[in-house]
């Protein structure tokens, strides 16, 4: 799943978002390929990734957060992002992402 996950962050910004199973086992993904990348900025199509987390809850998948890329040059995470990435993992048993 994680190569899975790789394969689909080749674009310079972007995002996915993730879905768990009943066991907390990350088995679904989404990638944004309709969000927008302005000036440095990720911008995510809240409306579809909205849309595509409902569908999930329906067939029982959770929705616990989304990973995303940096611009070239920046490649450490910033305090946001690894707040964030810690309250993901607490959600899903996956030893990293
Ligand atoms: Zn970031």
């Amino acid at each position: 799943m994680l190569d899975e996950i790789r394969k689909t962050l080749c674009l310079p910004e972007t995002g996915v978002i993730l879905g768990v199973d009943g066991r907390h086992v990350v088995t679904k993904f989404y990638p944004d390929i309709t969000g927008t990348t302005k000036k440095n900025n990720y911008v995510p199509d809240v409306r579809k990734l909205n849309e595509i987390i409902r569908e999930w809850a329906a067939t029982e998948i959770a929705f616990i957060g989304f990973v995303h890329t940096h611009p070239k040059g920046a490649e450490r995470l910033s305090s946001c992002d690894e707040s964030y990435a810690k309250k993901s993992k607490k959600l899903a048993r996956c030893p990293k992402f």
